[in-house]
């Protein structure tokens, strides 16, 4: 109850949350273009809301996972902190 009704890659129940009336989560509803977040990139906090689109799917935590790993090594502290506690969110919603 509450994880998305469609499918990911691997043809696997999609685990992400639903957000919209159609039982869907925010990537298969359309309402979140993946590829656009992914062109915009450099900003922590797009990266935060993509984090918690993915839901669990391995293939697209384990990017967003790489994509943090270059952040908690940023030169800049604000980005890396930020990261940080975007991993440690994760780990909230996994519990949950
Ligand atoms: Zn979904």
């Amino acid at each position: 109850m509450g994880n998305c009704r469609s499918y990911n890659k691997r043809g696997e129940p999609c685990q992400g949350r639903i957000v919209d009336m159609h039982g869907l989560c925010p990537a298969h509803s359309g309402a979140v273009d993946m590829r656009a977040i992914g062109r915009k990139g450099g900003k922590v906090t797009q990266y935060g809301r993509l984090a918690a689109f993915v839901g669990a799917d391995d293939e697209l935590r384990a990017k967003a996972r790489e994509r943090l790993i270059e952040l908690l090594d940023s030169s800049d502290p604000k980005i890396a902190v930020e990261a940080a506690l975007i991993v440690l969110g994760a780990d909230e919603s996994e519990a949950a």
